[in-house]
């Protein structure tokens, strides 16, 4: 179906009104990006659930020790401004002792808040949390036997938004 609607326009001879099309709504997507702090330039949507994430975690004491959200990614999430890593420990170093609990209350505060926050999922320790399962946490496919510590989500808690 994809390939057969430019086709049609094509021979229709509106190749470059589609084209202009596709620059405006690529322009607009980056220009809702906000400055948010220490996250950087993400989406208003995710700008919000960053700074009640922090405000939580530095009252119960739970506050992550770096961050990345807007990077290169295979995925749209962490591209489009709409994805955070919040990292516990060292990236690359698997979370253990205090830091692995400290995530996992981060999860539990996040999972409690995904629908004030619009919160699309959470991966913590190999575990997606989102609506597929009703929230309470589903095996990540990807994480397998062999992965490495950060595609396992094993030192940072993963969190994206909806659009
Ligand atoms: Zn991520």
């Amino acid at each position: 179906m994809r390939t057969r609607i430019p086709a049609l326009l094509a021979s229709a001879g509106v190749t470059v009104t589609l084209f202009a099309a596709t620059a405006g709504t690529a322009q607009a997507a980056s220009a809702q990006l906000v400055g948010c702090g220490s996250a950087g330039k993400v989406t208003a949507k995710m700008c919000k659930l960053y700074k009640a994430a922090s405000s939580a975690s530095i009252k119960g004491h739970y506050h992550w020790d770096s961050q990345g959200c807007k990077h290169k990614d295979r995925l749209p999430y962490h591209p489009e401004g709409r994805a955070c890593d919040l990292v516990y420990g060292k990236i690359g170093k698997t979370a253990t002792g205090d830091n692995r609990a400290d995530g996992y209350k981060m999860v539990k505060w996040l999972v409690n808040h995904h629908g004030a926050y619009s919160i699309d999922h959470i991966i913590w320790q190999g575990i997606i949390y989102s609506p597929n399962g009703n929230w309470k946490g589903h095996k990540d496919k990807t994480c397998k036997k062999g992965s490495g510590v950060t595609v396992c989500h094993r030192d940072h808690v993963h969190v994206a938004v909806r659009k």
